[in-house]
């Protein structure tokens, strides 16, 4: 049986090269810029004001001085007039500074009468209340680099450098399926011996915050024709996420099905828990290649194997890497026993206090527990071998991104 990094490394081997695509600005958001964006545009583009008031030339202010009135420029217009020695123009934020001066001063610190202004100031420096020409952005310079996630703050930049369609990674196409004859709809009252499919729902959000296109394709029976018509469909997709039916028991019908069409198995049987039937194959065609995932379907085990391996595929696609699991180190808070022979990921609850980050593995009553997960955020790792792990000791935590 392989080790977690063993079938990680096969997975992210098999990853088809970043595509990406132009999309509107609007729709650019969480997305990941594919390429830099230069600027079409010096910002400001013009030596502008930052006050309402009168430009002046700094020389000129001594205490008291008055000036002589030239012109008035407000945003929008363009200066015609030059100041010279003694004189000031009235000029609005955000205006165009007129020729010769080199300073504004802030209309509440004059008193204007007629045509002339007195300056309540001792002194003015050169430069102030004016932004000069490309302070903040050049034209031709990278403002936004390839890679960067874009949020409401870059939306803003690139409309003010111009872009109106965005080159972004795209989003892989994720199709999820959830396979047992046990399984109902959510909106269906369970019968005898039924459960409702929880795991569609979970798998599909999962999906869409990773930032994958995800679209549930409902529920399969263990049934070889019907998952065949359902898997076939699924192929469509960059990547198929089925749950259920891929451990040993007589209904797991998955594997053999995904064989039948021309799904080449990679690897089945990780060594971890919960999570240890996870199967993963890829269909390679002419011109499409689809990643599958079976995943086991209790509801913690498919959480768990979606966070460490069909999370990474789909972060790397959409060039939000940082978005994986982050694995750090935190002080168990209760004494916890390790037993088996596999390393587990056990739902855990990560809080901090006073700098220190503490971890409490949750008292999950086993894999129908699903009410208990609600209070994760955190997976706390436990390496194979039965051993306590006292309260008081570091070990190592992944935190699942909320
Ligand atoms: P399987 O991996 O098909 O043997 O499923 C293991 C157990 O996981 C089943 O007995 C169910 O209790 C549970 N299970 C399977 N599929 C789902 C699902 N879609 N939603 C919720 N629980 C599921
Ligand atoms: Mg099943």
């Amino acid at each position: 049986m392989i080790s977690v990094d063993q079938a990680l490394a096969e997975i992210m081997a098999r990853l088809p090269k970043r595509r990406s695509s132009l999309c509107s600005l609007e729709e650019s958001i969480t997305r990941v810029l594919a390429e830099d964006l230069p600027s079409d545009i010096d910002s400001p583009p013009y030596d502008k004001s930052l006050v309402d008031g009168y430009a002046v030339i700094a020389a000129d202010i001594t205490s008291g001085v008055t000036l002589e009135i030239l012109d008035e420029v407000i945003a929008g217009q363009t200066p015609t007039k030059s100041l010279t020695r003694n004189t000031a123009i009235q000029i609005m934020t955000g205006a165009p500074l007129p020729d010769g001066a080199n300073a504004v001063v802030m209309v509440e610190q004059t008193s204007r009468q007629g045509q002339q202004v007195t300056i309540n100031l001792e002194q003015i420096l050169p430069e102030t209340n004016v932004m000069r020409r490309a302070t903040s952005l050049s034209r031709g310079e990278t403002i936004l680099p390839a890679g960067t996630r874009i949020r409401p703050i870059e939306v803003g930049i690139m409309a003010e450098i111009g872009y109106s369609q965005i080159p972004v990674y795209q989003q892989p196409k994720l199709a999820i399926i959830s396979t047992g004859d046990e399984l109902v709809d959510v909106s269906t009252t369970p019968q005898n011996g039924q459960i409702r499919n929880s795991n569609g729902p979970l798998l599909s959000t999962l999906g869409t915050t990773y930032g994958a296109l995800a679209s549930s394709l409902g529920i399969g029976r263990d049934d070889p024709d019907e998952l065949t018509k359902l898997i076939a469909r699924g192929l469509q997709a960059d990547i198929l996420v089925l749950s259920g039916g891929v451990s040993a028991g007589v209904k797991d019908l998955v594997p053999a099905v995904l064989n039948e069409l021309g799904v080449q198995q990679v690897f089945h049987k990780v060594n971890l828990k919960p999570g240890k039937p996870l199967w993963f194959g890829v269909r390679q065609q002419e011109n499409h290649q689809t990643l599958v995932f079976g995943l086991p379907g209790n509801p913690v085990s498919s959480l768990v194997c979606f966070l460490l391996f069909v999370a990474p595929v789909i972060s790397q696609l959409v060039g939000v890497e940082s978005e994986n699991l982050r694995t750090s180190s935190a002080v168990l808070t209760a004494d916890y026993q390790q037993r088996g022979d596999r390393p587990t990921y056990f739902p855990a609850r990560l809080t901090q206090d006073n700098g220190t980050r503490y971890v409490t593995a949750l008292a999950w009553k086993g894999s129908a527990d699903q009410r208990t997960l609600s209070e994760a955020n955190a997976l706390a790792f436990f390496p194979a071998g039965n051993q306590l792990y006292p309260k008081g000791q570091t070990i190592t935590v992944f935190e699942i991104p909320s």
